[in-house]
C-alpha cells in the first residue's frame, strides 16, 4: 500500500511547492493567523473531510475516515510564522513585511495538506482514520497545542506523531530520540530594589548593579554545583538593565534570563535554588530582590515503542539514507503536550541542501530549506501512519 501512497506524493510533489512558496509569500505570526487557517480548511474541505475550524483558537483540525475500521491516527502541522524581515532573493519571497516563514512551518503545512489528498484517494483501503492537526501559534508560548487539546482535537486519537524540517541537518538524515528530544523552554526575571545615590558615596547605598552582578555569578553556581552532573540543564541571562549617570548608583536592576530542563524534578529543584540565592544575596546587601519565573513548553518527551516504530519505518523509505537516535536538544517545542496526553513521537526531517556549505540557522532572515525534504517527511509520516493502523489495532 505504501508504494501507492510514494507514488501519489511523489506525483503531487510540484504542488506541495506550490503551496509551500504560496503560503511562504504570506506568513502570519503566531496567534494573528487568519488567512492560513481559512486556506487550509479549505483545502481540507475541497478533499471532502470532516474540519473543525477554530480549535483552541485559531487551529483546524480535518479528518478523513478510512473504509475499514481501526485505530486513529493524528499528524501534527504547525502553521505560524515569526516577526523577521525576510533577506532571501526569492521569488516567493514573504510578501507581508517584517513577517517571515523563517522556521519551516510553511513546509509543515504543504507536506500535511498534501499528505491528506494522497490518503484521500487511498480511502477505501484505509484501516483506520487520520486527525490532521493543523496547529496555530507554536513560535510563541503558551503557544497553540495546549488549548487545541482542551478543545478536543486529539479525542479519539490513539497515537501522534509529527516532524520538523530541520534546515541544519543534511537531506536524507532522519533524527529522533527514544526519550527526552527537547527542553522545557522557561523564561524568568528578577527585579531588584536596592538604594540609589552618589557615585563617590557608596556607603549610603544598596548597589543594585553589584547586588545584580553577584546574583548572576552565583546563579551560574546552580547548573555547575547543585544539579546532578548526570541530568542536564541550562541558566541563561538575556539581559542585564541598570541604568544611571556614571556618577550615580543604581538604584533598580533587572535580570531576564531562560532556563531549560528535561525533568520537571530537575526544573522544581532550579527554581528553589534560584529563590534561595536571589533572597539570600538581597539580604546580605539590606536590599530587595525577586524572582519572577515563568514555566514554558514542558520537555518534549518521545514515547520509546512510537519512536521505535518511527525509525524501523524511516529506515525503508527510499531517499533517507540516515536514521539517526540522536541527541536531545536545548530548543523548546510544543508538541510536548500531545506526548502528555497520547503516545506517540516527534522526529527531524533533514532540509539542508547538499551544495550548501553551511544552512542559515532557524529564525535567521536568510533561513531556507531544501524542498525536497517535505516529499521525505510526507512519505515518512505516511507510511508511519500505514504502519500504525497494522500495529494498534
Ligand atoms: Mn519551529
Amino acid at each position: 500500500m505504501f508504494e501507492k501512497l510514494e507514488q501519489l506524493l511523489e506525483r503531487y510533489y510540484e504542488e506541495m511547492v506550490d503551496i509551500r512558496r504560496y503560503l511562504h509569500q504570506y506568513p502570519e505570526l503566531s496567534f494573528e493567523e487568519v488567512e492560513t487557517p481559512k486556506y487550509i480548511a479549505n483545502y481540507h474541505k475541497q478533499l471532502g473531510h470532516v474540519v473543525r475550524e477554530g480549535v483552541g483558537g485559531r487551529g483546524v483540525v480535518a479528518t478523513l475516515r478510512g473504509a475499514k475500521p481501526g485505530p486513529t491516527v493524528a499528524l501534527r502541522a504547525d502553521f505560524d510564522a515569526l516577526p523577521i524581515q525576510e533577506e532571501n532573493d526569492v521569488p516567493y519571497k514573504s510578501k507581508n513585511n517584517g513577517v517571515m516563514h523563517a522556521c519551516g512551518h510553511d513546509g509543515h503545512t504543504a507536506q500535511l495538506l498534501v499528505l491528506a489528498k494522497a490518503f484521500c484517494e487511498m480511502k477505501d483501503e484505509l484501516e483506520g482514520s487520520i486527525v490532521f492537526i493543523h496547529q496555530h501559534a507554536e513560535e510563541y508560548a503558551p503557544g497553540g497545542a495546549k488549548p487545541m487539546i482542551e478543545d478536543g482535537c486529539l479525542d479519539g486519537v490513539d497515537v501522534i506523531f509529527g516532524t520538523h524540517l530541520w534546515a541544519t541537518e543534511a537531506l536524507g538524515k532522519i533524527q529522533y530520540t527514544t526519550g527526552p528530544m527537547m527542553a522545557a523552554a522557561d523564561r524568568f526575571e528578577i527585579f531588584i530594589q536596592g538604594k540609589g545615590g552618589h557615585g563617590a558615596q557608596p556607603h549610603h547605598t544598596k548597589d543594585s548593579i553589584l547586588l545584580g552582578s553577584q546574583i548572576v555569578q552565583s546563579l551560574q553556581h546552580i547548573v555547575s554545583r547543585r544539579v546532578d552532573p548526570m541530568d542536564s540543564a541550562v541558566l541563561s541571562f538575556g539581559a542585564f538593565e541598570a541604568k544611571n549617570a556614571f556618577n550615580v548608583i543604581a538604584d533598580t536592576a533587572k535580570l531576564v534570563g531562560t532556563v531549560r530542563t528535561f525533568s520537571e524534578d530537575v526544573q522544581d529543584q532550579i527554581i528553589n535554588e534560584m529563590n534561595l540565592i536571589v533572597s539570600g544575596i538581597a539580604s546580605s546587601f539590606g536590599a530587595e530582590a525577586k524572582l519572577e519565573y515563568y514555566k514554558g513548553y514542558p520537555a518534549l518527551i518521545n514515547h520509546e515503542e512510537e519512536a521505535l516504530l518511527l525509525s524501523k519505518v524511516a529506515e525503508t523509505i527510499p531517499g533517507i539514507k540516515e536514521v539517526e537516535n540522536a541527541k536531545p536538544q536545548m530548543g523548546g517545542e510544543d508538541f510536548a503536550y500531545y506526548l502528555r496526553q497520547v503516545k506517540g513521537a516527534f522526529f527531524f526531517t533533514g532540509a539542508k541542501h547538499p551544495d550548501w556549505e553551511e544552512a542559515y540557522p532557524h529564525h535567521h532572515p536568510r533561513f531556507e530549506i531544501d524542498e525536497r525534504s517535505m516529499l521525505l517527511a510526507a512519505k515518512t509520516l505516511g507510511k508511519v501512519t500505514l504502519t500504525a493502523f497494522r500495529t494498534y489495532n
